[in-house]
């Protein structure tokens, strides 16, 4: 899915208050220690350091304003719309959901601090607590030397073909920041710079165990939540495997030959092995009164989970998603009163996880609506009236696909009459042309 929430954080690079949370408060000057944690992390990872990083200081008012700014400047309102609309139509947030403001709402209570590679300037909030300053630091110059070397505008923002690899690259940056920190905190104490895999999984596991301190985030739809979590607690267990099988040369690699999308910073041996999500071919059904295209983008594993986690609940998700091959979406307006349809395919590794997943979404269609009447419903045809119009959901050999929110009833019977299955047609990323960004 194309999830703002995803690129305001790559925006700003937002270091969160759940990771830098330490009892240990720092009377000293935070920004004094810059120099010298620059050179603690040159020398973790064999990067120099190419210019003097800028440093400020900033209010959560101050950074409420730098937000809505950057919002503003970066995103046109209707992609903003667009995206809030996929995220609807999937059942993925409530119908009242605003996504720009809660957004706003949810970086500004999380951010300790955060590196704005816009201005290659480090921010720390001023009333960041008890947090640890130095450690803070250390995540958000771990950014600035990246950004030095791997220019991350361009690999967060123009290199991602689609939304699943933006989370992928997202993912990249802030495990690496994030693993970097336990690496600084270990060479600052005289020990050797590898966190073991226990300081590791207490990264993931406290950012579950201290979301109750965050109401804000706390009361986030599970999929914005975990959203903003996922680059820090996968994308540190990621980056901790790539180390652990290439060493120092790992801090380069996850740049320059980076994952591609959530399933590879899932499973580092997909990254390994350059297993790719694939690309199956959207039903594209005719419809009356057809009009443009609202959104498009790719639904991968990281999406699937959380779907299923939301509406089949936490170990079947993970069980079936990791049998995801690929998914994509598009919302098209059609009928006499323009509405949105939604199209979307996913494309399974067997017939039978193919099986359970068209099963376990007639669940999510029954739960996600509030009215769910199915009239046609047999082995591989799921087919009735929802809360926006009709749909049809289909399963054919490895593929289930499904088209919600038809609104004319002529439409619905010829979507219903077609027996035909669609194929599924894989495109690599590498050939995709048609990239909306
Ligand atoms: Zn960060």
């Amino acid at each position: 899915m194309r999830l703002s929430i995803v690129l305001f954080i790559a925006a700003a690079a937002i270091s969160l208050g759940v990771l830098g949370a330490r009892p240990k408060a720092n009377a000293d000057p935070a920004f004094a220690q810059i120099n010298s944690i620059v050179a603690t992390l040159s020398e973790i990872t064999g990067l120099a350091e190419k210019h003097t990083v800028a440093y400020g200081r900033m209010d959560k008012m101050q950074l409420r304003r730098f937000l809505t700014k950057r919002i503003k400047k970066t995103l046109k309102p209707e992609e903003i719309q667009a995206d809030e609309l996929a995220l609807k139509m999937f059942g993925l947030v409530p119908q009242d959901f605003d996504l720009r403001e809660s957004t706003i709402d949810l970086l500004t209570e999380q951010a300790a601090a955060f590196y704005d590679y816009g201005s290659k300037k480090l921010f720390l909030l001023d009333d960041s607590g008890l947090e640890s300053e130095t450690t803070t630091l250390a995540h958000e110059l771990a950014h600035a030397l990246a950004d030095q070397h791997f220019n991350l505008g361009k690999f967060m923002d123009e290199t991602p073909a689609n939304d699943d690899e933006n989370l992928a690259h997202t993912a990249v940056v802030e495990g690496q920041a994030s693993w970097l920190m336990l690496a600084y905190d270990l060479k600052h104490s005289g020990r050797a710079p590898v966190p073991t895999m226990e300081m590791v999984q207490s990264v993931v596991d406290s950012s579950e165990t201290s979301m109750a301190d965050y109401p804000v985030l706390k009361n986030s739809p599970l999929y914005i939540q975990q959203s903003l979590l996922f680059p820090y607690t996968q994308g540190t267990l990621f980056f901790d495997s790539v180390y652990r099988k290439m060493g120092k040369p790992a801090f380069a690699a996850v740049f320059t030959d980076a994952p591609v999308d959530s399933a590879q910073i899932i499973h580092p041996d997909r990254y390994f092995r350059r297993q790719k999500e694939t690309r199956p071919e959207l039903p594209k059904p005719t419809l009356t009164k057809q009009g443009k295209e609202i959104t498009e983008g790719s639904v991968g594993e990281f999406d699937h989970e959380m779907l299923l986690r939301q509406y089949a609940g936490g170990e079947e998700a993970e069980w079936l998603a990791q049998h995801l091959k690929g998914g994509q979406f598009a919302i098209v307006t059609a009928g006499a009163k323009r509405r949105p349809v939604l199209e979307y395919v996913s494309e399974w590794d067997s017939e039978a996880t193919a099986a359970q997943f068209f099963s376990e979404y007639k669940k999510v269609l029954q739960a996600k609506w509030k009215h769910c009447e199915p009239s046609m419903a047999n082995g591989a045809t799921f087919a009735g009236s929802g809360d926006n119009g009709y749909f049809v959901t289909r399963m054919a050999g490895a593929v289930v696909t499904s088209i919600e929110g038809v609104s004319e009833l002529e439409d619905w019977q010829r979507l219903v009459g077609t027996q035909r299955t669609q194929a599924a047609v894989r495109v690599p990323f590498a050939t995709r042309s048609a990239a909306r960004f």
